[in-house]
């Protein structure tokens, strides 16, 4: 099968991968560089955690995203999972770090559980005063995004896949199978994968019912002296507990130490607008660290990442299809971790034509 893949994001570069393996002929197209540092996919780190608070059909597919990373990391020949583990903390009764505690108790899920001073003690950073609780879990850590793109890049020219870098797709022709480029070379499939992530709309408006699109943006930054190395040792942080929904990323093998919080976005009117950090946006992400971090007047804001995606009102993935072409959208802010799984299921459904089985797995309803 000849088949043509708009989007190098995760998304896009993964079913590249899964489809490659399986012999069909392949076409990436991606309108900026691989990694593409302006899409969802190309910061430096994205978490995988078995953690999902309320969302119990993801933390069972979680399983199967755990092991489709094994299988690329067996064709990249290294590991771009950093398995430092993940923590969480809660600080108020029923917030996010207690979400998803519960989570892990309905699945069965085994964790280590801190009191406060403990917590302080393995955990430096942490000021005691200000939790209830804190607790690890060993599954996780972080994903090395910009690796990951760059190892997969080289794979798949290595296996024959073409790439077609800087090179944006202006058009569909999902009747005839074929897509248009912005130097209007055409290029013809017998499948069409659009995996756009939030500039999809461009390509296929009617989605606008279906995807909201919003801009954030995270900050790195730098840890006061003496905490460097209880950082360079961190797990992944899920969530800080309290109302921030905010979450951090250790530094990991030359990576920065990052902040980003559910309550930094905000709605956006195209992907690419306000795309520069605005004044203060890093010493606001900054400050949503206190509580529960301590001496967080001693951090310093590095740098400041702005970032675009889309959501559905559910919080669940998305796929559509639309003649020759297949949407798929691993949207919603927490799409990464599953990009080698959603890969291989995309091949699949390729293959079968059985897309309402790729949209129940999407949205976590198998
Ligand atoms: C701040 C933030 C934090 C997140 N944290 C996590 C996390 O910790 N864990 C997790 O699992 N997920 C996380 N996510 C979600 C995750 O990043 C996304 O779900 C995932 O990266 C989406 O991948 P994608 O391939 O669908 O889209 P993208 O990564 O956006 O890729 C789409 C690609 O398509 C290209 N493209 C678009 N239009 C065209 C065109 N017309 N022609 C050619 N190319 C085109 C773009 O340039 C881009 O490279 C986070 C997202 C954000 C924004």
């Amino acid at each position: 099968m000849k088949v043509a893949i708009v989007g190098g994001g995760i998304a896009g570069l993964s079913s590249a991968w899964a489809l490659t393996k399986r012999g069909h002929d392949v076409t990436l197209i991606e309108q900026g560089e691989l990694p593409n540092l302006l899409s969802a996919s190309g910061d430096e780190h994205r978490m995988i955690r078995r953690g999902y608070g309320s969302a119990d059909g993801y933390a069972r597919t979680i399983s199967e995203a755990f092991e489709a990373w094994e299988e690329m990391w067996g064709d990249l020949g290294r590991s771009h999972l950093a398995a430092r583990g993940v923590l969480a903390m809660s600080q108020i009764a029923g917030d996010d770090g207690e979400k998803f505690r519960e989570g892990y108790d309905r699945m069965g899920e085994a964790y280590e559980l801190y009191e406060p001073k403990d917590a302080a003690r393995r955990y430096p950073f942490i000021d005691p005063g200000t939790i209830r609780y804190a607790y690890h879990t060993k599954a996780g850590g972080a994903l090395l995004c910009q690796r990951i793109a760059r190892d997969l890049a080289r794979w798949l020219q290595e296996k024959g896949a073409v790439l077609r870098l800087n090179s944006g797709v202006t058009a569909i022709d999902e009747q005839a199978g074929g897509v248009t480029l912005a130097d209007g070379a055409r290029i013809t499939a017998d499948q069409i994968i659009i995996a756009a992530g939030a500039w999809v709309l461009r390509l296929v408006p009617e989605l606008a019912e279906s995807l909201r699109l919003y801009r954030t943006a995270v900050a790195y930054l730098a840890p006061p002296a003496d905490l460097a190395a209880a950082w360079a040792e961190a797990p992944a942080i899920l969530d800080i507990g309290g109302k921030a929904e905010a979450y951090m990323l250790p530094p990991v093998d030359g990576t920065g130490l990052k902040v980003g919080a559910g309550v930094h976005k905000r709605p956006a009117s195209a992907p690419d607008a306000n795309r520069s950090p605005i004044p203060g946006e890093g010493e606001s992400l900054r400050k949503l660290l206190s509580p529960p971090l301590a001496r967080i007047d001693d951090y310093r804001v590095s740098r400041v990442v702005t970032c675009a995606y889309t959501f559905t009102a559910d919080e669940k993935f998305l796929s559509y299809r639309k003649g020759k072409a297949l949407v798929v959208s691993a949207c919603s802010g927490h799409g990464y971790k599953f990009g080698a799984a959603i890969g291989r299921r995309v091949a699949t459904a390729l293959e079968t034509g059985n897309d309402p089985a790729l949209l129940a797995w999407l949205r976590a309803e198998a």
